[in-house]
């Protein structure tokens, strides 16, 4: 079915156009025409289904044809929420690609930076408001947003924010809304809780399912290397090198472990570099940039910093470690082969983890095939870093130049567990340039 049959305005097809879509996703299908319609929705989709797109781009198109129906002028129309500062900034793009050529204006804002460029952006008037619970309430505490004006609220990645400890905060911003109101709920996942958030958010919902989180990107190739923990790092090098793969995004279970890899990578000569809870929000993003334009080979991260990645066509993900907690695995596996892309996802089991990959598989209700490891000579490791460490904006890219967070950085293996990301560091989305009119 082409975009055009789901009635979306001409302006937002050749945004549409623009990017290169050239059919709906199954979520787009289903979703569009039910928010355009005005009527709640609670959606099972995962990230890299296109959910984005399934919720701006009806919004757009209803507020670019009616008037707003309560609040003040320049009081945002859309709240969508975020559990993380990087999915708020991804999404915050992606309403200003949809929008191009729609007079909206879209604002992000998320703790951990300066709040006063924020209330500019929020008092010069905003119509769609992506934001992370934290800092929208401290907008709220200090006035400088009016959410008396919200027609619709997207609750995006639901089940992430829950797991991030964001219900309370969540429930406060509720009691600041209008009663009257369209509610979306997106969510990877239907646990307990979101079936309750559901109950108490949602009025007649259309129920749309695409993935189910079982389903998992069938169209990523995955397999387990049974590896014990000591020859991971040897055979990870191997796999890599072997297969000249240059965009690997690795897994590992502690921020610890992560810094430690992307150095032994670096003593490899692999350009390589860690993101977790406990770096600085620049470092993440100068990270993330450098290993999206290719300059970084292997980004090591841990499940919470890796939320809210959007990195397109991601052909590698390798699981160092399996994750505790088996829907993590799927959101892992979910950052390759987005959007019908096809992509690989490596497994390396160690006998310890025999107990996680039984849980994934039952979870998956399907197996994944175990291939045999390959001979391999091992790489010699540099004693030190054999080229500078790739690190435009810091020393050593691996370890992150912001101020530690509550849990303390050299606190040895720690699982990084979810919490509340209120003294996060954060940053806005560049605005467009004054001017446009947007
Ligand atoms: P999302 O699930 O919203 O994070 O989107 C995942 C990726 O799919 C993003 O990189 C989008 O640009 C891309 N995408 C969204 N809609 C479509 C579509 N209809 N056709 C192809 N790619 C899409």
């Amino acid at each position: 079915m082409p975009f055009a049959q789901l009635g979306l305005e001409a302006e937002l097809l050749r945004a549409i156009a623009a990017q290169g879509y050239a059919r709906p996703t199954p979520i787009q299908a289903q979703a569009v025409p039910v928010v355009l319609q005005g009527r709640d929705v609670l959606a099972g989709a995962q990230t890299g289904t296109g959910k984005t797109a399934a919720f701006a781009l009806p919004i757009l198109q209803l507020f670019s044809r009616r008037p707003r129906t309560q609040g003040k002028a320049g009081a945002p129309r859309a709240l969508v929420l975020t559990p993380t500062r990087e999915l708020a900034a991804q999404v915050g793009a992606s309403i200003d690609t949809y929008g191009a050529h729609l007079d909206l204006r879209c604002t992000v804002v998320f703790g951990g930076v300066n709040i006063n460029p924020q209330k500019s952006a929020l008092q010069r008037g905003v119509d769609i408001l992506v934001a992370t619970p934290g800092r929208l309430l401290d907008h709220a505490a200090q006035r400088s947003v009016d959410l008396s004006g919200i027609e619709i609220l997207v609750l995006d990645e639901a089940d992430r924010m829950l797991d991030m400890g964001f219900i309370h905060d969540i429930r406060k911003v509720l009691a600041l809304l209008p009663g009257r109101r369209q509610n979306l709920l997106f969510s990877a996942t239907y646990t307990k809780d979101i079936r309750r958030l559901a109950d108490t958010l949602l009025h007649q919902p259309a129920l749309i399912e695409v993935a189910r989180r079982s389903a998992a990107a069938e169209s990523v190739d995955q397999c387990v290397y049974r590896v014990r923990k000591d020859a991971k790092r040897d055979f990870l090098i191997h796999l890599i090198e072997a297969g000249q793969w240059h965009q690997v995004l690795v897994f590992t279970r502690t921020k610890h472990g992560a810094n430690r890899l992307a150095q032994q990578l670096v003593r490899a000569g692999i350009q390589a570099a860690a993101i977790h809870g406990n770096k600085s929000q620049s470092a993440r993003t100068a990270a993330l940039a450098d290993f999206k334009r290719g300059s970084v080979r292997v980004l090591v991260a841990t499940d919470i910093a890796a939320r809210g990645l959007d990195i397109d066509r991601l052909p590698h993900v390798v699981n160092y470690e399996l994750p505790n907690v088996p829907e993590h695995y799927v959101h892992r596996i979910g950052r390759t082969g987005r959007a019908g892309q096809a992509g690989s996802a490596v497994s390396l089991v160690g006998d310890d983890e025999n107990k996680l990959l039984e849980d994934i598989r039952r979870l998956l209700k399907k197996d994944i095939p175990v291939l045999p490891v390959p001979s391999f000579k091992p790489k010699v490791l540099a004693a030190q870093p054999e080229r500078k460490p790739h690190a435009p904006r810091q020393p050593d890219p691996t370890q992150g130049h912001g101020r530690p967070r509550s849990r303390s950085s050299g606190e040895p293996r720690t699982e990084e567990v979810p919490g509340p990301k209120r003294n996060s560091r954060p940053r806005n989305r560049p605005r467009r340039a004054a001017g446009n009119s947007r």
